[in-house]
Protein backbone atom coordinates (compact mmCIF):
# COMPACT_ATOMS: atom_id res chain seq x y z
CA UNK A 1 0.00 0.00 0.00
CA UNK A 2 1.40 3.09 -0.90
CA UNK A 3 2.40 5.71 2.09
CA UNK A 4 0.36 8.56 3.34
CA UNK A 5 1.52 12.34 2.09
CA UNK A 6 2.61 14.56 4.36
CA UNK A 7 3.67 18.34 4.02
CA UNK A 8 4.81 20.64 6.47
CA UNK A 9 6.62 23.98 6.81
CA UNK A 10 8.69 26.25 8.85
CA UNK A 11 9.53 30.05 8.45
CA UNK A 12 12.63 31.38 8.27
CA UNK A 13 12.13 34.18 10.21
CA UNK A 14 14.96 34.09 12.96
CA UNK A 15 18.19 32.82 13.11
CA UNK A 16 17.33 29.55 14.23
CA UNK A 17 14.08 27.78 14.96
CA UNK A 18 12.77 27.70 18.05
CA UNK A 19 11.56 25.53 20.69
CA UNK A 20 8.05 25.73 19.93
CA UNK A 21 8.83 24.99 16.49
CA UNK A 22 11.21 22.09 17.26
CA UNK A 23 8.80 20.48 19.72
CA UNK A 24 5.12 21.53 18.13
CA UNK A 25 6.69 20.58 14.54
CA UNK A 26 10.08 19.41 13.68
CA UNK A 27 10.18 16.90 16.20
CA UNK A 28 6.96 15.16 14.80
CA UNK A 29 8.37 15.35 11.86
CA UNK A 30 11.28 13.36 12.60
CA UNK A 31 9.11 10.61 13.98
CA UNK A 32 7.03 10.72 10.77
CA UNK A 33 9.53 9.75 8.48
CA UNK A 34 9.53 6.20 8.28
CA UNK A 35 5.77 5.78 8.28
CA UNK A 36 5.15 8.12 5.29
CA UNK A 37 6.15 9.91 2.10
CA UNK A 38 7.65 13.76 3.94
CA UNK A 39 7.80 16.78 1.95
CA UNK A 40 9.71 19.60 4.37
CA UNK A 41 9.69 22.95 3.59
CA UNK A 42 11.46 26.17 4.62
CA UNK A 43 8.94 28.31 3.74
CA UNK A 44 10.79 31.68 2.63
CA UNK A 45 7.43 33.37 0.84
CA UNK A 46 5.66 32.94 4.24
CA UNK A 47 8.35 35.02 6.23
CA UNK A 48 8.16 37.85 3.65
CA UNK A 49 4.77 38.14 4.64
CA UNK A 50 5.53 39.51 8.24
CA UNK A 51 8.84 40.05 7.79
CA UNK A 52 8.74 42.19 4.84
CA UNK A 53 10.44 45.30 5.79
CA UNK A 54 13.79 43.53 6.65
CA UNK A 55 15.17 40.80 4.78
CA UNK A 56 18.96 41.39 5.68
CA UNK A 57 18.81 38.19 7.26
CA UNK A 58 16.73 35.90 5.21
CA UNK A 59 19.00 34.17 3.33
CA UNK A 60 21.30 33.65 6.22
CA UNK A 61 17.49 32.51 8.22
CA UNK A 62 17.15 30.18 5.53
CA UNK A 63 20.04 28.62 5.56
CA UNK A 64 19.84 28.45 9.43
CA UNK A 65 16.50 26.59 9.47
CA UNK A 66 17.96 23.84 6.94
CA UNK A 67 20.68 23.21 9.42
CA UNK A 68 18.38 23.24 12.47
CA UNK A 69 16.22 20.68 10.26
CA UNK A 70 19.24 18.32 10.06
CA UNK A 71 21.06 18.64 13.62
CA UNK A 72 16.75 17.67 15.15
CA UNK A 73 17.59 14.64 12.60
CA UNK A 74 15.54 14.95 9.38
CA UNK A 75 17.23 13.05 7.03
CA UNK A 76 17.02 14.04 3.50
CA UNK A 77 17.41 10.62 2.09
CA UNK A 78 13.90 10.02 3.48
CA UNK A 79 12.40 12.96 3.21
CA UNK A 80 13.02 15.88 0.79
CA UNK A 81 14.31 18.97 2.39
CA UNK A 82 14.17 22.26 0.84
CA UNK A 83 13.29 25.64 0.16
CA UNK A 84 9.66 26.80 -0.69
CA UNK A 85 11.46 29.62 -3.27
CA UNK A 86 13.22 26.84 -5.10
CA UNK A 87 9.84 25.54 -6.37
CA UNK A 88 7.74 28.37 -7.67
CA UNK A 89 5.22 25.77 -8.83
CA UNK A 90 3.75 26.35 -5.67
CA UNK A 91 3.20 30.13 -6.46
CA UNK A 92 1.55 28.88 -9.99
CA UNK A 93 -1.02 27.36 -7.91
CA UNK A 94 -1.54 29.80 -5.51
CA UNK A 95 -2.51 32.23 -8.01
CA UNK A 96 -5.06 29.64 -9.45
CA UNK A 97 -6.63 28.87 -5.75
CA UNK A 98 -6.29 32.53 -4.91
CA UNK A 99 -9.30 32.89 -8.42
CA UNK A 100 -11.47 30.55 -6.36
CA UNK A 101 -11.14 31.78 -2.29
CA UNK A 102 -13.64 34.52 -1.21
CA UNK A 103 -11.94 37.06 0.72
CA UNK A 104 -14.37 37.18 3.77
CA UNK A 105 -12.63 33.62 4.23
CA UNK A 106 -9.58 35.07 4.89
CA UNK A 107 -10.85 37.75 6.15
CA UNK A 108 -12.52 35.81 9.14
CA UNK A 109 -9.53 33.28 9.89
CA UNK A 110 -8.95 34.17 13.13
CA UNK A 111 -4.78 34.15 12.94
CA UNK A 112 -5.35 37.48 10.85
CA UNK A 113 -6.36 39.42 13.54
CA UNK A 114 -4.95 38.81 15.57
CA UNK A 115 -1.14 38.71 14.20
CA UNK A 116 -2.46 42.16 13.02
CA UNK A 117 -3.34 43.40 16.32
CA UNK A 118 -0.48 41.46 17.99
CA UNK A 119 2.25 42.80 15.25
CA UNK A 120 0.18 46.12 14.60
CA UNK A 121 1.43 47.12 18.73
CA UNK A 122 4.79 47.09 17.26
CA UNK A 123 4.09 49.81 14.85
CA UNK A 124 3.83 46.75 11.93
CA UNK A 125 1.48 47.47 8.78
CA UNK A 126 0.27 44.04 7.96
CA UNK A 127 -2.57 44.88 5.56
CA UNK A 128 -1.02 43.90 2.88
CA UNK A 129 -2.34 41.59 0.18
CA UNK A 130 0.61 39.01 0.87
CA UNK A 131 -0.07 38.75 4.55
CA UNK A 132 -4.56 38.46 3.72
CA UNK A 133 -3.24 35.72 1.41
CA UNK A 134 -1.20 33.68 3.65
CA UNK A 135 -3.44 30.79 3.99
CA UNK A 136 -3.76 30.27 0.25
CA UNK A 137 -0.14 29.95 0.17
CA UNK A 138 -0.44 27.54 3.23
CA UNK A 139 -3.02 25.41 1.10
CA UNK A 140 -1.06 25.73 -2.38
CA UNK A 141 2.08 24.38 -0.36
CA UNK A 142 0.23 21.26 0.49
CA UNK A 143 -2.17 20.43 -1.36
CA UNK A 144 0.44 20.99 -4.43
CA UNK A 145 2.09 17.78 -2.83
CA UNK A 146 -1.45 16.28 -2.39
CA UNK A 147 -0.43 15.72 0.62
CA UNK A 148 -3.35 14.45 3.58
CA UNK A 149 -1.35 14.71 6.78
CA UNK A 150 0.03 17.92 7.88
CA UNK A 151 1.92 17.99 11.26
CA UNK A 152 1.61 21.62 12.94
CA UNK A 153 0.91 23.33 16.03
CA UNK A 154 -2.55 24.04 17.60
CA UNK A 155 -1.90 27.52 16.23
CA UNK A 156 -2.09 26.15 12.54
CA UNK A 157 -5.36 24.73 12.69
CA UNK A 158 -7.42 27.50 11.49
CA UNK A 159 -5.09 27.51 8.25
CA UNK A 160 -5.34 23.87 7.93
CA UNK A 161 -9.45 24.17 7.95
CA UNK A 162 -9.45 27.10 5.22
CA UNK A 163 -7.09 24.59 3.17
CA UNK A 164 -9.64 21.96 3.29
CA UNK A 165 -12.44 24.76 2.36
CA UNK A 166 -9.92 25.86 -0.82
CA UNK A 167 -9.18 22.06 -1.81
CA UNK A 168 -13.24 21.28 -1.64
CA UNK A 169 -14.10 24.15 -3.66
CA UNK A 170 -11.57 23.39 -5.91
CA UNK A 171 -13.02 19.86 -6.48
CA UNK A 172 -16.53 20.59 -6.37
CA UNK A 173 -15.83 23.01 -9.46
CA UNK A 174 -13.37 21.57 -11.61
CA UNK A 175 -13.56 17.61 -10.54
CA UNK A 176 -11.78 16.04 -7.73
CA UNK A 177 -7.95 16.54 -7.63
CA UNK A 178 -6.96 17.16 -3.89
CA UNK A 179 -7.41 15.02 -0.60
CA UNK A 180 -8.46 17.29 1.82
CA UNK A 181 -5.41 17.71 4.62
CA UNK A 182 -6.03 16.98 7.68
CA UNK A 183 -4.23 18.39 11.02
CA UNK A 184 -1.94 15.97 12.97
CA UNK A 185 -0.71 17.87 16.27
CA UNK A 186 2.04 16.83 18.23
CA UNK A 187 2.38 15.77 21.98
CA UNK A 188 3.42 19.61 22.80
CA UNK A 189 0.64 21.40 20.23
CA UNK A 190 1.27 24.82 21.92
CA UNK A 191 4.54 25.48 23.95
CA UNK A 192 4.03 28.04 25.54
CA UNK A 193 7.27 31.51 25.32
CA UNK A 194 8.74 32.86 28.66
CA UNK A 195 6.15 35.33 28.96
CA UNK A 196 2.97 32.09 29.17
CA UNK A 197 1.81 33.62 25.90
CA UNK A 198 2.40 31.32 22.94
CA UNK A 199 6.15 31.25 21.97
CA UNK A 200 6.83 32.77 18.54
CA UNK A 201 9.08 34.39 16.58
CA UNK A 202 6.78 37.30 16.22
CA UNK A 203 6.37 38.03 20.16
CA UNK A 204 10.39 37.78 20.86
CA UNK A 205 9.58 35.22 23.93
CA UNK A 206 11.37 32.50 22.81
CA UNK A 207 14.51 30.46 23.20
CA UNK A 208 15.89 28.89 19.99
CA UNK A 209 16.86 25.43 19.63
CA UNK A 210 20.52 26.16 19.36
CA UNK A 211 20.46 28.30 22.75
CA UNK A 212 23.79 27.90 24.32
CA UNK A 213 23.90 27.34 28.37
CA UNK A 214 24.38 30.47 29.42
CA UNK A 215 21.22 32.13 27.20
CA UNK A 216 19.17 28.89 28.59
CA UNK A 217 19.72 30.16 31.90
CA UNK A 218 19.26 34.00 31.51
CA UNK A 219 16.00 33.18 29.43
CA UNK A 220 14.71 30.31 32.21
CA UNK A 221 15.45 33.12 35.04
CA UNK A 222 12.91 35.37 32.84
CA UNK A 223 10.26 32.32 33.10
CA UNK A 224 7.41 33.96 34.65
CA UNK A 225 6.42 31.74 37.39
CA UNK A 226 2.90 32.11 40.10
CA UNK A 227 2.86 35.50 40.49
CA UNK A 228 1.26 34.63 43.50
CA UNK A 229 4.12 33.25 45.28
CA UNK A 230 6.24 35.85 47.10
CA UNK A 231 7.87 33.64 49.59
CA UNK A 232 9.67 30.71 48.95
CA UNK A 233 7.51 28.67 51.61
CA UNK A 234 4.58 30.25 49.60
CA UNK A 235 2.14 26.98 48.21
CA UNK A 236 2.57 27.42 44.72
CA UNK A 237 0.38 26.93 41.62
CA UNK A 238 2.04 24.83 38.30
CA UNK A 239 -1.01 25.20 36.68
CA UNK A 240 -0.35 28.87 35.77
CA UNK A 241 3.27 28.34 35.82
CA UNK A 242 5.64 28.29 32.37
CA UNK A 243 8.54 27.02 34.40
CA UNK A 244 6.16 23.69 35.22
CA UNK A 245 5.62 23.04 31.49
CA UNK A 246 8.66 23.13 30.85
CA UNK A 247 9.55 20.66 33.45
CA UNK A 248 6.49 18.39 32.36
CA UNK A 249 8.30 17.93 28.72
CA UNK A 250 12.01 18.17 29.72
CA UNK A 251 12.17 16.47 32.84
CA UNK A 252 9.45 14.29 33.17
CA UNK A 253 10.13 11.51 35.24
CA UNK A 254 10.30 14.08 38.08
CA UNK A 255 7.34 16.11 37.07
CA UNK A 256 4.83 14.68 39.64
CA UNK A 257 7.57 15.23 42.63
CA UNK A 258 8.54 18.93 41.70
CA UNK A 259 4.56 19.60 41.44
CA UNK A 260 3.88 18.15 44.65
CA UNK A 261 6.84 20.24 46.15
CA UNK A 262 5.57 23.04 44.65
CA UNK A 263 2.12 22.81 46.16
CA UNK A 264 3.50 22.37 49.14
CA UNK A 265 6.26 25.07 49.39
CA UNK A 266 8.88 22.63 49.68
CA UNK A 267 10.82 23.58 46.42
CA UNK A 268 11.54 27.48 45.68
CA UNK A 269 11.28 28.85 41.87
CA UNK A 270 14.83 29.47 42.25
CA UNK A 271 15.97 25.36 42.81
CA UNK A 272 13.21 24.66 40.32
CA UNK A 273 14.53 26.52 37.54
CA UNK A 274 18.21 25.63 38.12
CA UNK A 275 16.79 21.57 37.66
CA UNK A 276 14.94 22.93 34.23
CA UNK A 277 18.43 24.43 33.41
CA UNK A 278 20.18 21.50 33.81
CA UNK A 279 17.65 19.51 32.05
CA UNK A 280 17.37 21.69 29.06
CA UNK A 281 20.70 21.77 28.27
CA UNK A 282 21.36 17.94 28.60
CA UNK A 283 18.51 17.49 25.53
CA UNK A 284 19.69 20.62 23.61
CA UNK A 285 23.80 20.04 23.96
CA UNK A 286 23.69 16.88 21.41
CA UNK A 287 21.63 19.22 18.85
CA UNK A 288 23.69 22.38 19.35
CA UNK A 289 27.10 20.26 18.42
CA UNK A 290 25.41 18.76 15.07
CA UNK A 291 23.92 22.17 14.41
CA UNK A 292 28.21 23.23 14.58
CA UNK A 293 29.14 20.69 12.44
CA UNK A 294 26.75 21.55 9.44
CA UNK A 295 27.46 25.44 9.80
CA UNK A 296 31.09 24.58 9.05
CA UNK A 297 30.18 22.60 6.22
CA UNK A 298 27.47 25.47 4.06
CA UNK A 299 28.20 23.74 0.80
CA UNK A 300 26.73 20.37 1.90
CA UNK A 301 24.07 22.13 3.21
CA UNK A 302 22.96 24.08 -0.10
CA UNK A 303 23.56 20.43 -2.24
CA UNK A 304 20.71 18.98 -0.08
CA UNK A 305 18.46 22.04 -0.17
CA UNK A 306 19.39 21.64 -4.33
CA UNK A 307 18.01 17.88 -4.02
CA UNK A 308 15.13 18.29 -2.12
CA UNK A 309 14.49 21.09 -5.01
CA UNK A 310 14.55 19.14 -7.68
CA UNK A 311 12.52 16.03 -6.37
CA UNK A 312 9.82 17.97 -4.55
CA UNK A 313 9.24 19.94 -8.46
CA UNK A 314 8.90 16.73 -9.82
CA UNK A 315 6.11 16.20 -7.96
CA UNK A 316 4.51 19.87 -7.78
CA UNK A 317 4.83 19.26 -11.77
CA UNK A 318 2.68 16.69 -11.99
CA UNK A 319 -0.04 18.32 -9.62
CA UNK A 320 0.20 21.76 -11.51
CA UNK A 321 -0.51 19.87 -14.82
CA UNK A 322 -3.52 17.97 -13.45
CA UNK A 323 -4.61 21.27 -11.93
CA UNK A 324 -4.51 23.30 -15.21
CA UNK A 325 -6.18 20.45 -17.06
CA UNK A 326 -9.02 20.45 -15.06
CA UNK A 327 -8.98 24.25 -14.78
CA UNK A 328 -9.32 24.52 -18.65
CA UNK A 329 -5.67 26.45 -19.43
CA UNK A 330 -4.37 25.93 -22.53
CA UNK A 331 -1.26 24.14 -22.72
CA UNK A 332 1.34 25.05 -24.46
CA UNK A 333 2.92 23.58 -27.38
CA UNK A 334 5.39 20.84 -26.48
P1 LIG B 1 6.16 31.32 14.59
O1 LIG B 1 4.73 31.28 15.07
O2 LIG B 1 7.12 31.33 15.73
O3 LIG B 1 6.43 32.39 13.60
P2 LIG B 1 5.98 29.42 12.41
O4 LIG B 1 4.75 30.11 11.98
O5 LIG B 1 7.15 29.38 11.51
O6 LIG B 1 6.42 29.93 13.84
O7 LIG B 1 5.59 27.91 12.77
C1 LIG B 1 6.31 26.75 12.38
C2 LIG B 1 5.74 25.53 13.05
O8 LIG B 1 5.97 25.59 14.45
C3 LIG B 1 4.22 25.38 12.89
O9 LIG B 1 3.91 24.01 12.78
C4 LIG B 1 3.68 25.90 14.18
O10 LIG B 1 2.42 25.35 14.50
C5 LIG B 1 4.73 25.42 15.15
N1 LIG B 1 4.77 26.27 16.33
C6 LIG B 1 5.08 27.58 16.37
N2 LIG B 1 5.02 28.05 17.62
C7 LIG B 1 4.67 27.00 18.41
C8 LIG B 1 4.47 26.83 19.81
N3 LIG B 1 4.63 27.84 20.65
N4 LIG B 1 4.12 25.60 20.28
C9 LIG B 1 3.97 24.56 19.43
N5 LIG B 1 4.15 24.65 18.10
C10 LIG B 1 4.50 25.84 17.58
Amino acid sequence: MAKQRVFSGLRPTAESPHLGNWLGALNQWVNLQDEYDCFFSIVDWHALTTSYDDTTALRENTLGAAINFLSAGLDPKKSPIFVQSHVPEHVELHILLSMITPISWLERCPTYKDQMIQLGKEGKDLSTYGFLGYPVLMASDILIYKASVVPVGEDQAPHLELAREIARRFNYLYGKVFPEPQIRLSEVPMLPGIDGRKMSKSYGNFITMSAETEEIKEKVRLMITDPQRIRKTDPGNPDICVVYAFQKIFNSEETSKIEQSCRSGEIGCVECKRILIEKMDQRLTPIREKRKELANNPGLVEDILADGAARAREVARQTLEEVKEKMGLLMPKE
